[in-house]
Formats: structure tokens, C-alpha cells, sequence
């Protein structure tokens, strides 16, 4: 008790933090969403659901991803791909182990 995890892996730990062998995991479709796909693309068949609600988005303009502030500052993310991507876990996982970085130096 007490002591808190960043997550519960049954697989390795790898250097960057995240789990080396998710490769069942990194992929996931929802092709029966009302939404789907919720941001325009040509390639149906590798849109990752897996991030749906950007967790990059609290990052603001340190995302890396496509987005524009609008005039009331709301920050769009219409224009942007980079969570959809099949082949981007990878790099999504490696900007939030950054992210959570920070927030921890920041405690
Ligand atoms: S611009 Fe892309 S990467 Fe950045 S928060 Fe929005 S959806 Fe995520």
C-alpha cells in the first residue's frame, strides 16, 4: 500500500518505460463507432483507435502532432493523424513517458 505504478505489464520493462512486447496491444480499430474514422484518412485500415482523446494534448504546442490554436485558444486537432497512425505507438508511448517526466520533476 502506498506505493503507486506507472502500470501493470506482465511483459519487460524496456529503457524507455514501456513495455517491450505489446505488439498484441498496440493496435486497435473500432470500426463500429459512430465516430470512426473521427479524423479524415485514406487508410481505414491502419486508424489506431488505441489513443482516442489524445493523451498527448495536455502537452500543448510540445505535442509534435499537427494541430492550430484557434482565436478563443482552443487548441484543434482536426488536421492532425499522429495518434492514428498504426505505426506510431511507439513514438506516442515515448512523447508521454517525456511528458510524465517532466510532470515528475515538476512535483
Ligand atoms: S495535435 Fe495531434 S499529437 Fe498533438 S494533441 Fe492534438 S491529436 Fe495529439
Amino acid at each position: 500500500m502506498g506505493e503507486s505504478y506507472e502500470c501493470y505489464c506482465l511483459y519487460g520493462i524496456n529503457d524507455k518505460g514501456f513495455c517491450e512486447d505489446a505488439s498484441e496491444y498496440k493496435f486497435f480499430s473500432h470500426k463500429s463507432c459512430e465516430y470512426f474514422p473521427c479524423h479524415r484518412t485514406v487508410d481505414e485500415e491502419n486508424y489506431n483507435c488505441i489513443f482516442c482523446y489524445c493523451p498527448l494534448y495536455a502537452m500543448g504546442r510540445d505535442c509534435g502532432g499537427n494541430f492550430l490554436y484557434l482565436d478563443n485558444g482552443v487548441k484543434d486537432c482536426s488536421g492532425c493523424m499522429v495518434p492514428h497512425k498504426r505505426e506510431n505507438y511507439d513514438h506516442m508511448m515515448e512523447k508521454l513517458m517525456e511528458f510524465y517526466k517532466t510532470l515528475r520533476e515538476k512535483v
